[in-house]
């Protein structure tokens, strides 16, 4: 019987043959411990989508690529794929840290609590390219403008969401179609549908200023102001009712913002 296991055994020169590589850029969401001394990661990848890949002997003192694979770090990795599926880290060289925002303890809960909401969100492989870069750039605003990282949140889950297929309305009323700016000076929220209702159509659910609704119009039109704390304030609970109404999951680390 040992014998038969022996010559089915494929020799590790073959087995390198039967491994399919590839390289990407991908940002680090999370890690497990896992065996002895390997990890498995969970990557957010430009061309691979979300995926597990599992990291040898990265828990060994004596490991170079341990640091490099720290949460949120932007990474360029060349990984192979087993017959069996599992993808296995070989090579990786850091592109951005991102150090600034590991730092500070609000900046660390508030980018935590954006990859969480992408992972508990995303489905594992398929087309995340436009999920990746979005996360990209949300970290690059973030590492800029660290005293604003409320507002480059907003900004991640208005953009998320609208890849998602739940963006918002901030132009028009949904009932009259009238301009929602010149409508004011109170806006009626309607997350089932996506937008705002006007005082004229509605009188029902969480009102916001005009102002709020104009500074969301910039968010999605992709400029980042000045923004005063009460309509900070506005922005995240607008948010949070689009993400309770269309994903409605719990994500831990909002409870500790
Ligand atoms: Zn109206």
């Amino acid at each position: 019987m040992r014998a038969l296991t022996y010559f089915t055994r494929v020799a590790p020169r073959d087995r390198i043959s039967l491994m399919k590589k590839v390289n990407t850029v991908a940002v680090v969401l999370k890690s497990i411990n896992y065996r002895d001394s390997d990890k498995i990661y969970t990557l957010l990848s430009k061309d691979l989508g979300k995926i597990p890949a599992v990291a040898r002997g990265v828990r060994k003192i004596s490991s170079r690529r341990a640091g490099n694979l720290d949460t949120l770090n932007l990474v360029k990795v060349g990984l192979s794929e087993s017959l069996s599926g599992m993808r296995q880290i070989d090579e990786v060289s850091g592109l951005n840290s991102f150090r600034r925002l590991k730092s500070d303890y609000v900046l660390t809960i508030q980018c935590s609590y954006v990859v969480e909401l992408l992972h508990k969100t995303t489905e594992e492989g398929g087309n995340a390219e436009p999920a990746f870069e979005l996360l990209v750039k949300f970290l690059k605003i973030a590492s800029k403008f660290p005293e604003n990282i409320d507002l480059a949140v907003r900004f991640f889950e208005i953009h998320y969401l609208g890849l998602m297929g739940y963006g918002l309305n901030t132009e028009t009323c949904l009932k009259c179609k009238k301009d929602l700016v010149e409508k004011g000076p109170l806006l009626y929220l309607d997350t089932e549908h996506g937008g705002f209702i006007c005082g004229d159509c509605s009188h029902h659910g969480l009102s916001f200023s005009t102002q709020t609704v104009a500074k969301l119009r910039e968010l999605t039109g992709n400029k980042l102001s000045k923004t005063g704390e009460k309509t900070l304030k506005d922005l995240s609970i607008i948010t949070s009712a689009l993400i309770d109404e269309h994903f409605g999951i719990r994500i831990k680390s909002r409870e500790l913002l």
